[in-house]
């Protein structure tokens, strides 16, 4: 893993002393257009910022192949801008299959080498899409645009959302385009999303947070062959020792926890990753998880929201990366394969280093604090 070290806020202010004519246009518009592009007609400083962003993790899932056969570029997406009274007052389409006629393409100076046209001509649209009555006011995956669906997404001149994260608005994009890219793959046996029965007790909360412990550091800047398959032997043991305890007759350990893992935890992962190295380590969360020690929790339907549902993004791409260092080719997952049904395959743990595995686990310093945790939790 590199890192670039390439600042965040260096696409501010946007200063480029060369440039050079890529696109050919019809010259008598070209010249008007080039006068305006010159002056930032079409994009503001936000705009350029969030498009070179783009396209600098563009080019690492070429360049690094994070996740063969994908490519973050391969879905044209459709943004606009929302400004300080809630109007959508621009936008642009990125990586266009087919241009809309008015759609005017920006100048290399303005779209930073991505390929981004300007096109308003369905503001309207995309407000009914994000904020009418069936928008979640964020994202939207197929807005149709001369019959092409486009991922659609809104921004506002704060890239950070409220965070203290300026890669938050691109990084939201690359995970959600990425669940896109799952639509081609292979469903996992059995799979269902099934958040409100998904079980709460003691001692799978233990066995819960102890594997979201275990891999709230990753990804480490270095980490040697044997000490990932360490690791991955204990997610493995922590996940078939809560199969075996799973209560529920969905079998949802398995058929819930374990493809959650699969669709939240590579999204994360392929986002985690190309970020790592492209930004600054310490300018976004570069951890998959976190400490669950650190959430304020009330309820019971506070715990099953974090077992059930928030801790897969982070013990997932954990598994995933584990997976990925020990050589892994973890593209098998488009098979229908959770990381679990891939890490279990490779290990091929006999039941007695299941056990030992477990038990190492379960050696980490704060094994006490993990269990109290869990006791307080299953007691709401
Ligand atoms: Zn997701």
């Amino acid at each position: 893993m590199f890192n670039t070290g390439i600042s965040l806020w260096s696409c501010f202010p946007l200063l480029l002393a060369t440039w050079v004519f890529t696109h050919q246009e019809t010259p008598v518009m070209e010249k008007t257009r080039a006068e305006k592009v010159e002056q930032g007609q079409w994009t503001t400083e936000v705009d350029r910022c969030l498009f070179e962003q783009m396209k600098d993790l563009e080019k690492v899932y070429i360049s690094k192949k994070i996740w063969k056969g994908y490519s973050y570029r391969a879905y044209p997406q459709y943004f606009v801008h929302r400004n300080a009274v809630g109007t959508l007052d621009r936008a642009f389409l990125i990586n266009p299959v087919r241009i809309p006629p008015s759609a005017i393409r920006l100048d290399r100076k303005e779209s930073m080498g991505l390929d981004v046209w300007r096109y308003d001509g369905h503001l309207a649209k995309a407000d009914v899409a994000l904020f009418g009555p069936f928008g979640n006011e964020l994202f939207e995956f197929d807005l149709l645009i001369g019959n092409v669906e486009h991922y659609l997404q809104v921004y506002t001149d704060d890239l950070s959302r409220d965070s203290d994260d300026p890669t938050q608005t691109v990084s939201f994009s690359i995970h959600e385009n990425f669940h896109r890219y799952q639509n081609k793959w292979e469903w996992v046996p059995e799979a269902q999303q099934d958040f409100r029965n998904f079980p709460v007790q003691q001692k799978l909360l233990e066995l819960q947070i102890l594997c979201q412990e275990i891999t709230k550091d990753l990804p480490l800047e270095k980490i040697t062959k044997a000490a990932a398959r360490n690791l991955l032997e204990q997610y493995v043991a922590i996940r078939t020792e809560e199969m075996n305890l799973d209560p529920t007759k969905g079998r949802l350990i398995k058929n819930h926890e374990l493809y959650q893992e699969q669709m939240e935890g590579s999204a994360r992962y392929i986002e985690t990753m190309a970020s790592l190295a492209v930004f600054d380590r310490d300018s976004f969360p570069s951890s998959f998880g976190y400490s669950l020690f650190e959430f304020h929790v009330e309820t019971k339907e506070d715990v099953r929201g974090i077992v059930g549902q928030t801790v897969y993004y982070g013990t997932g791409a954990s598994a995933i990366y584990l997976l990925d260092q020990v050589g892994y080719p973890i593209e098998e997952m488009e098979q229908g394969k959770t990381p679990y049904d891939l890490a279990k395959t490779y290990l091929a743990l006999s039941p007695q280093q299941m056990n030992q595995a477990l038990a190492r686990a379960k050696s980490i310093p704060n094994w006490p604090a993990v269990q109290k945790l869990a006791a307080e939790w299953a007691s709401f």
